[in-house]
């Protein structure tokens, strides 16, 4: 297949869950005997274009255009350059900027979608993907009929790709940008996020629940325990709907999907809601004061007790 891969810029830097979606365009490149190339849209790329070739070849467009991620102006230059490229398969990170831009893309290309991939497999030479259906409840096998396909991938389901032995060739893609739709400007960034990993792209998520009572007690024992594990913290949407944790931390239905090496679940009582964001995490460890609570039905590690008591004890004894 030839596949687009469509890279998530942070800081000019590509983002971690580029680098997982890569590692699934490789080998699907490699079982159908296709080719892998980056598309990096922004302003000011020169940095981000090397290091993108450390990977893979690269188109890119630097305009100024680009410089915030307007998803109108963004899914039509994506569409354009798969259409002229002829690529047959566009692949990108889940999450917010997926959501937003890369589903754009896909209602202007036609084709066939499959978000928030888990795995893959080919059968009789047919690309099968795995993904969660019915918030979460089940996990599906689905096979995208149309063309292009478009397939989001979960970061923490794939090993991010090593670069490879020497670099790729970086190419210039001519898109008329006073062609592209303007109808939306972005204003003003807000992030609150500190020095913590995404939750989507951590091996390790520490998440808080109601039994967090303040933005300090999340920050001391959410936080402190994610800072002890080198992990993300992560939020209900309780806490979120309180102004306790950031919105950007909700797992979830309506937050992010999520499924790290290790899912920690700190007075979170395990709605359905809340367990469609991570009940694909390969383990489950749950701390709540209720023996009775439904997060120890999924939970592979259980303890019951206050998060109060328990959490300070945990980082002490891992830190
Ligand atoms: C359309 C829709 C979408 C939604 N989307 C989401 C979503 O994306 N994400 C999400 O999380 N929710 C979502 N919700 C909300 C969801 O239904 C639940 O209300 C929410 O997940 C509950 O959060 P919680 O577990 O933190 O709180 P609760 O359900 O109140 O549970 C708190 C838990 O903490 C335990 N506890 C209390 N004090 C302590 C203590 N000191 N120590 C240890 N344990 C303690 C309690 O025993 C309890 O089990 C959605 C709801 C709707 C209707």
């Amino acid at each position: 297949m030839n596949i687009l891969l469509i890279a998530e810029l942070q800081d000019g830097q590509i983002r971690p869950g580029s680098l997982s979606a890569l590692t699934f365009a490789r080998q699907v490149a490699l079982e159908t005997d296709g080719s892998v190339r980056w598309l990096l849209l922004g302003e000011n790329l020169e940095a981000a274009t090397t290091e993108a070739a450390r990977y893979a070849p690269v188109l890119f467009c630097d305009a100024a255009i680009f410089a915030a991620t307007a998803a109108d102006s963004w899914a039509a230059a994506i569409a354009e350059v798969v259409s002229t490229g002829n690529f047959d398969l566009v692949v990108a990170a889940s999450g917010t900027f997926a959501k937003d831009v890369i589903t754009r893309s896909a209602g202007l290309l036609g084709g066939a979608m499959a978000s928030d991939v888990l795995g893959h497999a080919f059968v009789d030479g047919r690309l099968q993907l795995q993904r969660g259906m019915y918030a979460g409840s089940i996990l599906a096998t689905v096979t995208l009929l149309g063309s292009p396909q478009i397939v989001t991938i979960q970061p923490s389901a794939y090993a991010a790709a090593e670069p490879g032995e020497t670099p790729a060739t970086v190419t210039n893609e001519q898109i008329d940008t006073s062609r592209l739709p303007q109808n939306i400007r972005i204003e003003h960034l807000e992030s609150k996020r500190g020095g913590r990993p995404d939750v989507t792209e951590a091996a390790v998520v520490v998440s808080g629940g109601r039994a967090i009572k303040s933005s300090e007690d999340f920050e001391s024992l959410v936080g402190g325990l994610a800072d002890t594990l080198h992990a993300a913290a992560g939020s209900s949407r309780v806490l979120v709907d309180a102004g306790i944790a950031p919105n950007e931390l909700q797992v979830g239905q309506t937050g992010k999907i999520v499924a790290p090496e290790v899912y920690l679940a700190l007075g979170i009582s395990g709605a359905v809601q809340h367990m469609a964001g991570m009940k694909n995490s390969k383990v489950i460890v749950a701390v709540n004061n209720d023996p009775d609570a439904p997060i120890f039905e999924v939970a592979d590690y259980g303890m019951v007790g206050d998060v109060y008591e328990v959490v300070p004890q945990l980082i002490e004894r891992l830190g």
